[in-house]
């Protein structure tokens, strides 16, 4: 075949053609390449003077609208330090929404490892992290998921030693953890440095969600149960078994019970506990008492 003059045996013709589209090819790779490096939020520097940059105002814009909130209401989300204990079924849905909804700084302690059975409710975690340490996995997806706020990774069980000076250091402390000693040790930590606690728990399909805030009058964690229950009455979910949806439902409660109470939208579960079950899809609230002799906030 004669192109320009030029005579092309028709192996050398295919041969050229095969090149043509190698190119082709390999340009088109390039180019989804660098598609994908594209950053998804350019401006991760703050302002100087403490105010929000113009892709935080795009990304908080559907707070910005609600009336409760407004500009105000996401500056003390903002600023607000935050303390999740637990990176489990319930610290998953609870990390998630507060580093969405741009909570400044959140703290979250946990000693464990993503396991597979974590996965039919974490939805914080995938395969790709499996065994590694929760805090860390949770770091890598919320730093993801929103690169403007502080993530601060305790890779331990929450002791004696640290808990009050761990806890002194936020505003506010969700506790989403499944034992009496660890709930117990919180409980007395936030009471001691009157930081309020969120307190949320689950098993099977139930599950219940309250604000302590002794410091305001409410009722601590210990005014509703101050001795460990007997073995067997408080069975875990590794023991009784939870659905999969549940710890994202009342993690979820829990979350916008720290928004509402960082910007003082509405009102909040203090002093109440709002159950929900799950089977049956009921919701009740119930007033909580202070126990008058309470070893821990009387
Ligand atoms: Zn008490």
């Amino acid at each position: 075949m004669d192109i320009f003059g030029v005579t092309f045996s028709p192996e050398r013709l295919q041969f050229i053609v095969m090149m043509v589209l190698l190119l082709a090819v390999l340009l088109y790779v390039r180019m989804l390449k660098k598609i994908r490096q594209k950053p998804k939020d350019q401006s991760i520097t703050k302002p100087d003077d403490g105010s929000m940059s113009d892709t935080e105002l795009d990304r908080y814009a559907r707070h910005i609208v609600l009336r409760e909130l407004g500009g105000a209401g996401q500056q003390r989300l903002r600023k607000a330090k935050v303390l999740v204990v637990g990176a489990g079924g319930l610290g998953s849905p609870v990390l998630q929404y507060l580093a969405a909804a741009g909570v400044g700084t959140i703290g979250v302690i946990d000693d464990d490892h993503v396991s597979l059975s974590n996965l039919q409710r974490q939805v914080l975690f995938d395969e790709e992290q499996l065994d590694m340490p929760k805090v860390f996995a949770a770091q890598i997806k919320l730093t993801a998921l929103n690169p403007h706020i502080e993530i601060r990774p305790y890779h331990r069980r929450l002791d004696l030693k640290d808990a009050k000076a761990l806890v002194a250091d936020y505003d506010l402390v969700l506790d989403g953890t499944d034992n009496f000693i660890t709930r117990s040790l919180v409980n007395q930590s936030c009471v001691a440095q009157s930081v309020p606690l969120i307190s949320g728990a689950i098993t099977q399909w139930e599950g219940q969600i309250t604000l302590f805030d002794p410091a305001n009058g409410t009722p601590c964690y210990a005014c509703l149960f101050p001795e460990e229950p007997a073995d067997g009455l408080a069975p875990s979910c590794a023991e009784a078994g939870v659905v999969g949806a549940l710890p994202g439902i009342v993690g979820s409660i829990m979350a916008a019970e720290a928004i509402k109470h960082i910007t003082g939208a509405g009102q909040t579960l203090s002093g109440e506990m709002l159950i929900f079950d799950a089977l049956y899809g009921e919701s009740r609230k119930i007033t909580l008492q202070k126990t008058d002799d309470c070893p821990v906030c009387s």
